[in-house]
């Protein structure tokens, strides 16, 4: 096993160590600023004299009107993705709904204060029962009412510090206004209490580049303005009481790391030459056409239902042939999988016009939306064929969602009727547990961890609360892999993993241990798992995967398998 050279900086902290969720790389040193803190909330207090209160709801008017005019102002001179965070805020500020519930609670005598506090208690009571993304939403609107609250006051608006100095910045959790205004030039890393990797701090993190860890609990409540800390945003871990050497020392090493990953050539194979095939994961001709400036061998996994998600009516069988010929082009010769439409739940296409249902994640998605509409999936199959005649690759089609034999039957001659080479994602646990019946129908299938892993765990994947739960490295989820790997390889059929596990270099290592032939990660990700894969032998990726699924835990999971591998991943 060749030595990691991140395994050789011993940090021994003595201070205060904070777990989070590591979302944007990087290993940065440097001493720790709060966000300023948000105003009191009022409780609700003495009623307000009747004749007083038309001249209260123009007072929260005028401030509703402030705040909006102020996110307008800092759209315009902002750019990109945070003008238009900064806009959507503008309009949420604006929006008669709220402000109709703010009057009725003035015209109940409570004054403006009190009045923001209940029509927003309203509306984010309304978003957390939508849950998901929606719930995402509810620290913007909450930022809103503070912002609305401290100009009724009169005092300074909540948010940034103003900062002379790089620091690394943490909050509760940062507001869109907070992070489309902050300037990179002076923070080192975002460290937030709250949030999830589809929170808007971990989105604007993302654009500008910068370290982050979100989610690290109440316990970063334990850093004081002024701390030096070490950030290690690849483990999601704040450390204080670093010596500077060691932190010095650290940050090269992950430098060094980024080098190893930017120099790697591929193929990819363990230490003792086994073959992982790298393919990319890809959404549209563009991210095909990037994968291919990549060391991807071929694309593993086609996202077929995104170029079309917003078409009003369904896409000719030309229109869409047209887009997978462009794909199959940036890939000549080489593998491409495309996975047909998976509709439905996080994912509905506009000209489906499905019915809507209670429980989407369990509704009508995938491959059972051609239950109802068999002449699309055929529409999609024949356009697929169509590119795949002038292409001459390999070209293998997969279903989502696929659950049970005959579903497998049925896709796999509809496909061979084609010329086109069936598979099937795994990420339904029936498929999984199906597999010695389902694979003999099929020539390959592909794990989708993101959907296995929150159906095996019952937590919907998009839940940051629930974030610990849907975890691939759950040992029930590792465990179900690896029977679904061992069927593979006692039927001959190659078992691939598109979920975004495959963009996880330790898991990387414990999936090809339990026999997966492929990998497909997003093509920015490829690199490091190749290169991770480059330092580890076969026999440690099968020992890895024999202890994962012995762990009771998925802390234990990663543990074991950092130590097994001896990769510094373990959080
Ligand atoms: C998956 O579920 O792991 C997967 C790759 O599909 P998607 O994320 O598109 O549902
Ligand atoms: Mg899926």
């Amino acid at each position: 096993m060749e030595p990691n050279p991140r395994n050789s900086v011993d940090l021994n902290p003595s201070g205060i160590k904070v777990q989070g969720t590591a979302c944007v790389s990087g290993i940065v040193y440097g001493p720790v600023r709060w966000a300023h803190h948000r105003p009191d909330l009022p409780v609700s207090g003495e009623l307000i004299p009747e004749d007083e209160r038309q001249t209260e709801y123009e007072r929260l008017l005028a401030a509703v009107d402030t705040v909006a005019r102020r996110f307008r102002e800092r759209a315009d001179a902002t750019g990109g993705e945070a003008a238009e965070v900064l806009r959507a805020n503008a309009v949420m500020a604006a929006d008669p709904a709220w402000s109709k519930n703010a009057k009725k609670a003035i015209s109940a005598g409570h004054p403006a204060d009190v009045a923001a506090v209940r029509a927003t208690a309203k509306f984010s009571g309304m978003f957390a029962s939508l849950g998901g993304v929606m719930a995402e939403r509810i620290t913007d609107l909450e930022d809103l009412r503070d912002r609305i609250i401290a100009e009724i006051r009169g005092e300074p608006e909540p948010g940034l510090p103003s900062i002379s100095e790089p620091v690394v910045l943490l909050a509760e959790d940062l507001s869109p206004a907070d992070t489309a205004t902050l300037e990179p030039a002076k923070v080192l890393a975002l460290v937030t209490m709250r949030g999830g990797k589809t929170s808007h701090t971990a989105i604007i993190a993302r654009q500008l580049g910068l370290p982050c860890i979100v989610g690290a609990g109440r316990e970063l409540s334990r850093f004081q303005d002024g701390t030096t800390v070490l950030v290690d945003a690849d483990q999601g871990v704040l450390h204080s009481g670093v010596d500077p050497e060691a932190a010095r020392a650290a940050m090269s090493a992950a430098a060094e790391h980024t080098r190893r990953i930017t120099r790697w050539e591929g193929p990819a194979h363990t230490t003792d030459g086994h073959r992982i095939k790298l393919l990319a994961s890809v959404t549209s001709v563009a991210s095909a056409q990037q994968a291919a400036a990549t060391q991807a061998e071929g694309i593993g996994l086609f996202r077929t239902e995104i170029p079309f998600l917003k078409a009003r009516r369904e896409p000719t069988v030309v229109e869409q042939s047209q887009i997978y010929a462009e794909v199959l082009a940036a890939f000549p010769g080489r593998k491409v999988v495309f996975r047909t439409f998976d509709a439905g739940s996080d994912k509905p296409l506009a000209f489906l016009d499905m019915a809507g249902e209670d429980n989407p994640a369990l509704g009508v998605r995938g491959l059972r939306v051609a239950e109802g509409h068999p002449s699309q999936l055929q529409n999609q199959l024949d356009a697929i064929s169509l590119a795949s005649a002038e292409s001459g690759g390999q070209v293998s089609v997969m279903a989502p969602m696929l659950t049970t034999v005959t579903e497998a039957e049925n896709f796999a001659i509809l496909c061979r009727e084609r010329g086109l080479s069936p598979g099937a994602m795994i990420e339904v646990p029936a498929a999984a547990l199906m597999a010695d019946l389902i694979l003999p129908h099929l020539d390959f299938v592909s794990i989708g961890t993101n959907d296995l892993t929150q159906y095996v765990m019952a937590a919907d994947r998009m839940s940051p609360e629930l974030a610990e739960l849907a975890d691939p490295w759950q040992p029930a989820v590792l465990r179900l892999i690896r029977h679904t790997c061992r069927e593979g390889q006692r039927l001959g059929t190659p078992v691939g993993v598109c979920g975004e596990s495959a963009a996880d270099t330790l898991l990387a290592c414990v999936l090809a241990g339990m026999g997966v032939s492929s990998l497909s990660p997003a093509a920015g990700a490829l690199s490091a798992v190749g290169e991770q894969l480059s330092r580890v032998s076969m026999a440690a990726c099968q020992r890895a995967a024999e202890a994962v699924v012995q762990a009771a835990t998925a802390q234990q999971a990663r543990e074991v398998a950092a130590h097994l591998l001896d990769v510094p991943g373990a959080r």
